[in-house]
């Protein structure tokens, strides 16, 4: 599932398709990834407009278009974007294209979680502006994550997933962070100490880091996808042995989420 770093990298992948250029034609079928207006007032609100920009926040990106329109999109579980020659026919789950004069851009998105929301007059939809801390757009060290999270009761593992505490961080880099800070995923967020937040922060920056590394090209692959590799520390890695100290990875559930994490190197 796409989180922080895939969406950043899809984010810069559109910028280098399509910022600077002028839209000349766009197809948004009906479907329910469509939000806030029908597929036919986003095509209108596209065709003859360029794009300025691609901006991201959390898991969302912002099509910046000129006359001050944007188009938001978010890509759920299984949406992603990607760009053709614009002679190619509809690609399967093809739910969306923008072509420029050179280059067509398609999402693609079999489970249609995704979201496609047109702000012809720039406002931001509510899910937008209700974004917490970006760790990448806005930095992240221990005193702001502790700021944003300290107070909380609920396990970090948990607290990280809240959005609107800090934005973009999930299922995946919530667990990679939190092996890399040395944290149990099950303490209560309030009992870390201010050393625990400056490691956990470290630990959300180089997870990120990490994922922008490795899955950095114009085709990203998601973890679960079949065949896809698996580039993280410990995310479903369960019964292998722990990449720092070769105890056995646990997996537990919390919130309806699965965590692994090592017994050993994350202590109560
Ligand atoms: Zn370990």
């Amino acid at each position: 599932m796409p989180e922080l770093p895939e969406v950043e990298l899809t984010a810069r992948n559109l910028s280098s398709w399509l910022a600077g250029r002028k839209i000349v034609a766009a197809a948004v079928p009906r479907s329910r990834i469509v939000r806030g207006a029908s597929g036919a007032a986003i095509e209108r609100m596209l065709v003859g407009r360029r794009v300025n920009g691609v901006e991201r926040r959390g898991k969302w990106l912002a099509l910046r278009l000129s006359g001050g329109a944007a188009l938001y999109a978010h890509l759920g579980m299984t949406g992603k974007w990607v760009t053709r020659p614009r002679a190619e026919g509809p690609l399967p789950h093809e739910r969306a294209r923008i072509d420029t004069r050179d280059r067509s851009v398609r999402y693609r998105d079999p489970r249609m979680f995704g979201r496609l929301v047109p702000a012809p007059e720039g406002v931001a939809p509510a899910e937008w502006a209700a974004l917490g801390i970006d760790p990448l757009r806005d930095g992240l060290d221990g005193e702001r994550l502790g700021a944003a999270i300290a107070q909380r009761s609920r396990a970090v593992k948990e607290v990280l997933l809240d959005q609107a505490l800090i934005a973009g961080v999930g299922n995946i880099q919530a667990q990679e962070a939190l092996f890399r800070a040395r944290i149990d995923p099950r303490r209560p967020t309030r009992s870390l100490t201010a050393r625990e937040l400056a490691q956990l922060a470290r630990g959300i920056a180089a997870s990120i880091a990490h994922t922008l590394a490795v899955e950095s090209g114009p085709e990203i692959s998601y973890v679960e996808e079949p065949g896809a590799p698996n580039p993280f520390l410990i995310y479903a890695r369960q019964g292998q042995p722990c990449p720092r100290c070769r105890t056995v990875l646990q997996r537990i559930v919390q919130a309806g989420r699965a965590t692994v994490y090592c017994p050993r190197c994350q202590r109560r």
